[in-house]
Parts: C-alpha cells; structure tokens; sequence
C-alpha cells in the first residue's frame, strides 16, 4: 500500500472513529496492546441479538438451549475461518482469556506419563514463563539463533514430550517472530516436540493463516478482546493432528463427561466426539460467544480485514518510530531510546508490530522516571502502559537488568507501577505505546508532540546552563590518584579488592556492598569482630556481579576447619533465605553496642560453615532488613565531629604532627555496619612514613589492609619521586575523586585491630605502637580519615544517578579555604 493510500485510509478511519469511538473524544488511547475498543455498533448489534433471542443454557435439551447450541456452532466456525483454519483440521475451545488456554495446554503435558520438557522463548508473556513451573525440566531460549541451532541438532529431550512455546509477537515492543519454528520443529530429528504459538498480541493487528495444517502450529492461543475489545473471552486453537495429548488429562468437569458414577464405584466416560467438548469444562460463556459474532460481523464491516488492519497500522508505527527516534535535545542528545530488535523493522508487517516500547532521557543522557511520565500522561489525557509490561524476559535483556538487579529492585520495593523506577542509574521498567485498528495519524502526531512539549530540551532562554559537568576535567593532571578501592562485605572478615578499571558504586552509606553482612552469636546476638575473632581475617568474601552472589571462601590456616571452602549467597536479599521472624524473633544483632535489626539467614549449611571455620555458634546476617522495619538505619557515630581546622602539635620524641580533631557541629550519616561512618580513606604517602619508622625500630611494616581502608589515596606514580606529602590528609577537607565530591568527616580512631595481620591472622605489636608514638593526641590514636560522599545537586544527571568511582581516578584535595574555588564544590556545600 502507497503513502497516499495509507493517508486515505487513515482518514476513513478517522471519519468512522467520531461515529464509532465516542468514547475517544478528547483523549489519545496508545494501549491497544493491553486491549483494542470495541465499537458503538459491536455493542448495539449484539444487545440487539440479547433482546430479541432467547439464549438457554446448552447443556439442556430445550428448544432455547438448542438455538444457543447452534449459534455457538456456527460461530466456532467463523472463527476458524478468520485464520483459514480447516474445522476438520482444527477445533477451537473457547477459554476465559489467552492465560487459561495455556493452561489448558500445560495441564494436558503436566498429566503424560513422564511429564515434559518446555522450552520457551526469552520474549516470552509472563503467563508462558509459568508453564515452567510443571515441567519437569526447562530452558529458556535467549535469541533467535539459539532456537534456530536447537532445531538443527539431532538430539533429543529424552523420552519426554516436550513442548515450545513463543509468542508470535512481543507484547514488549510489538517485535514479530518466525512463524516457520512450528514446522521446522515438526520436521527436525527431534523426538516430538508440539509448539505453542502465543498470537494473542499478534492477532490484535494481524492476519494469521492456519491454512497448512502442517505448518501451522500444535497450539494456538488468542486474546479475543485484543481483537475486538469486546467479549472478553480467549481461544485455545488446537490441530486435530495433535488432540491426542489430551487423551491423558486428568480432570474433568461439567459438560465434558456422558456419565460420571461416584457413591460405591469411581468410573467416568468422557465425551468423545470432539476435542472441545472435553476440554470446555463447565458451562460455555454463552453470551461472550454470542457477542463475538456481532464482533466479528462489526470488524468485516468496518475495516474489511485483518490484512488492512496490519497496513494501516504497520504504517502509523512506522511514522510514529521515525518521529520519536529523530526527536534531539537541543545540545543533540537523544530524547527517545527505543527498545527495537536489529532484526525487526518499522513498516514491515512480517517483523513488526504497531508496538513501540522506550524510555526518555534528559539533555544529560540521565533517565526520566516513567512515574513522572505517566503523571504527565495522565494530566493531558493520553493513554499509555510503563513498568514491567508483563514481559520479564525481554523487558531485562532491553534494559541489561541482571538477574541480581532485578531481585535486588524488587526487594527494594520496586513493583511494577512503582514511583522508585531508576535504580542504579538504570530503568527498571518501560513506556510502551501500541496502536490498534482504529488509531490514526492524528493519534500518532499529538502523542510526538506531547514528548516535544515537556521532555525535549530547547535552548532558548536558559543561557548559563549549569549543566556542564560530564565533561569537565580537573584543570590540572592531579598529584594524587586512587591506589586502590575495596569493600568489606561481611564486616571484620578479610576486604575484597575491585578490580582497575570497574567502576564502583558508592552510596550514601559507603561503597557498593560495604559492610552489608556480618557474622552474628548465635547466643547474644552480638555482631563479632577481628577483636575478638582474629581469624575472620581469613574469611575471603568476594562480590561477584556477574552471577549476582557473594562468594565466601576460607583461606591459609582455616581451610583445615571445614570440607566446604566456599559458600555462596544471592546478592539480591531475597526474604525466603532469611529466617521467619514469626517463628523465630527477629535478630537484633548487636554491632558497637548499636541494636541493628539485621536479618539471619536460616540456611543451617550456612550457619555451619561460618561456626565450624571460626569455632563460635554464629550465623550469617545481613543488614538492612528485608522486611520493611524502619527505625533500622543506623547513622555514624555523634563522637565523630565535623572536622574544623586542623592545629598543630608536638608530641616530645615524637615528629611534629596535627591534632585533627576540634569539636564542632555532630555530623549523622547513614551507614550500614561499619563501625563508625560510610568511607575510610588512608594515604599511601602516610603509611609509607610509618613504615619507615616501623622499619628503622627494626618492626615488621604494616599492609593497607590492616588499615580497613575503603579508598587509599596515594601520589601519581606520573609525578617525579620524592614529592610525597604524608599526613596531609589531616588538613583535607573535601575531595574530588573522578567526578564526584567526598567530604572529611575527621580523623579515624584507631585500635589494637591493626595489628592483626591480614594474611595469617597472626598478632603482632606494630604498627600500633609506632602509631601512638607518632599519631597520638589526647590519649587517642589516629590513622586515616572518615569520609562520605556529597551527592551532586543535578538529580537528573547520570553522575547523580548512579555516582561511582575507579581506580586509578584522579584525586583533588581542597582545604577549607580553597573549598570555594571550585563552583561545584561550592553549591554543594553553601
Ligand atoms: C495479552 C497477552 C497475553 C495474555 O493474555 P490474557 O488474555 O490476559 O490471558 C499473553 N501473551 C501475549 C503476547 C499477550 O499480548
């Protein structure tokens, strides 16, 4: 169909819309993937059809149920011949919706004998991924390519049937799949394998020819209402061929059996006569398949096919993509990242449906909240679907969410309609806009427009944007960088080291998984600690993102203790792994004499391995809780005060250094169970100087590690040697790492924990005492500094949304009065 033909139909379909649609007066409806509406005359045909015809029930002999059992017939009929269906090759059952003709489906190969294999295809609808749930065994497809490759090999699932099933177009992104797999797999070396087609989004806008039988696919589901908007009732397709599957299902129910006996004997005879007298359990929805007559009839009547439908709407998604991909903020960024496969493309009706799923972002590349987009939509009418849509499989791979991230969302309440929908400087869910037969080019025009309005950037009045910072470099190559960056997952147990070059996390309460679990008595509760437990040392947590789990293994002297030398437990705070606070109290754990309401784990595996390796009845715990306590957040300690200005002081025999400390305003930072607040920094420079001292008593030098450090700031091995500046932390009073800002919040307090070595657990006496020899001040010892991070103001930058640093990122130091040379630095902390 030519452009001009295309803008003809659409305006007759705008001309029988303000006839047809009244409902559609003043509001834009881009859902029609959730479900299509129904006409004027699809509801006056068929309460007509009420009115004047008297319907019974047709399980009766009476005159009444006979007319309904005839109509029914009939419209079986018409229904197969929609989608050039032969009745001696196919029947159709009619089902409350495309969900319950899967399950129809499922409970047929649930109930063989050695139950079955399901395979099914990632941009699968959630009610396909449930099928898994009866199978014995499953696999989920992540491409095309995969299946493809599946096909061509010659083994086999076992004896099991197995059954395929995909979705004949992504209710996702309305991306159209091959329709060949069924008969491919049909005719592979495979020992049976029957295909699920689910056409319930494709059908909604599309042709589809069932006319081979040995093409066509074992099973296929449809959404009627998706079709018509009206009844709302589902068909489960089935190729006679294939019925036999149902031979084994168990159930039965009104409607489906000749006899039942069950007082002394348990005997049944099923209906034999045709497959969708046994498998429509109960009574028909009678008027929902009256109704789809007048449906049916109404469509013809209006748009004449299913193939004009398919045209005119491929046509508007067409221009609809072309529109929304070409929309740029007035610096060039894009405003509409679209979710589109590379195989699929907009106006092909072979790949494509009238589907278009995608998020928006601001003139800095940073994500818009679909929660703010919906509100918006909703002020000026328009009627749109965002979050989840029902697809998990395709809406994660879209948005590159691991499984760890989507758990870890969802545990941090994100649910599909949520406020909370950027996480991590990620989405977490989707707009999606979906055309249907009645939509058109006005429809497609105000919905661009609306995107222009409230989300494209102009540059017009706004001259001294202060949105300059992604790519702002120091001014200068800096003296100092990050040596090394490393978090401690379970608190007092051995660092775990982030590799150059990652970038790493940092939240308000620290790096990225900082201190987030914790070994708690199983007695008092209390949290234990390196003090007490030197060899927790060498309990080797490790975060692995790709597999989404923490990884604990026991190194040197404790692999003797256990077989087991390493465990794993999901990142993701998933609550089944936790104890039942019904059951057992919730544990308050004890961390610095704080009660933390941490959450054990119940896994008595768990609880072994961490009580045989140290020899203490302890579990695992993980703060925060799961459940939504609140009072739980902890905040650093009031002792820890704003640092002010530095003075310094003579310590006699000792070198010359500053009392960093002075009271001033308390400061209250959220931490998790670090002792005292979210970051520590050291200084290379600084431990190098101790070492020397160390080293000239005859000692054995101290390794960061014993330190506890999360960021070691040291010299750039670029600049020349001999420019080390040791303790000048002391008088830092904000930091810029990379591109974000850190403030000091004063000198970290230092005990004899430091002298326990990292790598074997062993006690020593340094660098304790050559630490209160040289860096102590009013009875105090002092190495390192407590940090935390300054959020920038800009919430809708990248760098605000998902604030991280790595190693190797350039480090600036800023004492008090150089704080307001810099004009970042400066709004931060005005
Ligand atoms: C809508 C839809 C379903 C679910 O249909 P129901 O009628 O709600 O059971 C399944 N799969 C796809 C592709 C869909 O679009």
């Amino acid at each position: 169909m030519d452009e001009t033909a295309c803008i003809a139909f659409d305006s007759a379909v705008e001309e029988l819309r303000a006839r047809e649609y009244p409902l559609l007066q003043g509001t834009t409806y881009l859902d029609h993937a959730g479900t299509t509406l129904y006409a004027k005359s699809l509801i006056e045909r068929f309460s007509a059809d009420m009115i004047s015809n008297l319907y019974g029930n047709p399980h009766s002999a009476s005159n009444a149920s006979q007319l309904t059992t005839r109509r029914i017939e009939d419209i079986r009929l018409r229904l197969l011949s929609l989608f050039k269906a032969d009745p001696q090759e196919f029947d159709v059952v009619f089902v409350a919706n495309a969900t319950a003709g899967i399950k129809l489906v499922m409970e047929a190969f649930r109930d063989q004998e050695h139950g079955f294999w399901y395979g099914y295809h990632r941009d699968a609808h959630t009610s396909l991924i449930g099928v898994r749930e009866a199978a014995v065994e499953h696999r989920c497809f992540t491409s095309d390519v995969e299946v493809n490759d599946w096909i061509q090999q010659q083994d086999s699932e076992g004896q099991r049937d197995g059954l395929f099933a995909y979705p004949a177009q992504s209710n996702m992104n309305g991306r159209r799949l091959p329709l060949d797999w069924s008969n491919r797999l049909r005719n592979s070396k495979r020992t049976p394998v029957y295909t699920l087609l689910d056409a319930a989004a494709l059908v909604s806008t599309s042709p589809l020819d069932l006319s081979n039988p040995e093409e066509a696919p074992d099973f296929t589901v449809l959404s009627l209402y998706k079709m018509f908007g009206f009844p709302d009732l589902g068909a489960l397709i089935v190729r006679q061929a294939s019925a036999s599957i149902f031979d084994k299902r168990r159930y039965f129910g009104g409607g489906t059996v000749e006899m039942v006996v069950c007082l002394k004997e348990q005997w049944h005879a099923k209906k034999a006569d045709s497959l969708h007298e046994r498998l429509e359990d109960g009574t028909l929805p009678i008027h929902s398949i009256m109704a789809l007559d007048s449906a049916m009839e109404v469509h013809r009547d209006l748009y004449s096919s299913l193939d004009q439908v398919s045209r005119h709407t491929a046509f508007l998604a067409k221009r609809l993509y072309e529109d929304l991909s070409s929309l740029r903020h007035s610096n060039g960024g894009k405003v509409c990242h679209i979710y589109k496969d590379s195989a699929s493309t907009y106006g092909e009706c072979s790949t494509q449906g009238p589907v278009i799923a995608f998020n928006l972002q601001n003139e800095c590349g940073g994500w818009i909240s679909n929660a703010e987009v919906e509100k918006l939509a909703a002020v000026k009418n328009f009627q749109l679907r965002t979050g989840g849509l029902c697809n998990p499989g395709g809406v994660a791979s879209s948005l590159g969410l691991a499984p760890w991230e989507m758990r870890e969302n969802f545990s941090a309440g994100q649910r599909c309609g949520n406020d909370n929908d950027i996480i991590r400087a990620k989405p977490t869910g989707m707009i999606r806009v979906s055309l249907g037969a009645m939509s058109t080019l006005k429809d497609v025009n105000s919905f661009v427009a609306f995107v222009r309005e409230f989300f494209v950037h102009e540059a017009i009045a706004e001259i001294t944007s202060p949105m300059t910072i992604p790519q702002q470099e120091p001014p200068t190559p800096s003296r100092l960088h990050v040596e090394s960056l490393c978090v401690y997952p379970i608190k007092s147990c051995a660092g775990f080291s982030v590799s150059p070059g990652a970038a790493w996390e940092v939240r308000p309460e620290g790096l990225a998984w900082d201190r987030e679990w914790c070994l708690v008595h199983q007695g008092t509760g209390a949290a234990l600690s390196q003090k007490r437990y030197p060899k927790m040392a060498l309990i080797r947590p490790s975060i692995d993102l790709d597999d989404g789990v923490l990884r604990i293994n026991l190194v040197g002297a404790l692999r003797e203790t256990t077989s087991t030398h390493e465990v794993t437990v999901p990142l993701s705070a998933d609550p089944r792994l936790f104890s039942n606070s019904d059951l057992y109290k919730e544990s308050h754990a004890r961390v610095c004499g704080d009660n933390v309401s941490a959450k054990t784990y119940k896994s008595s595996k768990l609880s072994s391995f961490f009580s045989q390796a140290l020899g203490v009845a302890c579990h695992l715990a993980r703060f925060p809780a799961v459940s939504s306590g609140s009072g739980s957040t902890r905040h650093s300690k009031a002792h820890l005060q704003k640092y002010q200005k530095a003075s310094s002081m003579q310590i006699p025999g000792a070198f010359p250094i500053t009392a960093p400390l002075t009271p001033g305003a308390c400061v209250s930072k959220p931490i998790l169970l670090s002792n005292e607040s979210p970051i520590l920094t050291i200084s290379r420079s600084s431990l190098n100087r101790l070492n020397e001292l160390i080293k000239a008593e005859g000692g054995k030098a101290a390794q960061a590690e014993v330190f506890r450090a999360n960021i070691v700031v040291a010299e750039n091995p670029d600049y020349p040697p001999g420019l080390e500046d040791p303790y000048a932390e002391d008088d830092w009073r904000f930091l810029q790492i990379g591109q974000q800002y850190f403030e000091m919040l004063g000198a970290c307090r230092r005990c004899q924990m430091v002298c326990i070595d990292q790598q074997t657990a062993e006690k020593n006496q340094e660098p304790f005492v050559t630490l209160s020899k040289t860096r102590r001040f009013d009875g105090r010892v002092y190495f390192g500094e407590h940090t935390c991070h300054l959020p920038l103001q800009d919430s809708s930058s990248p760098l605000v949304q998902n604030p991280t640093i790595t190693v190797g990122d350039a480090v600036r130091t800023f004492r008090d009065e150089d704080a307001h040379q810099d004009n970042q630095l400066r709004a931060l902390v005005s």
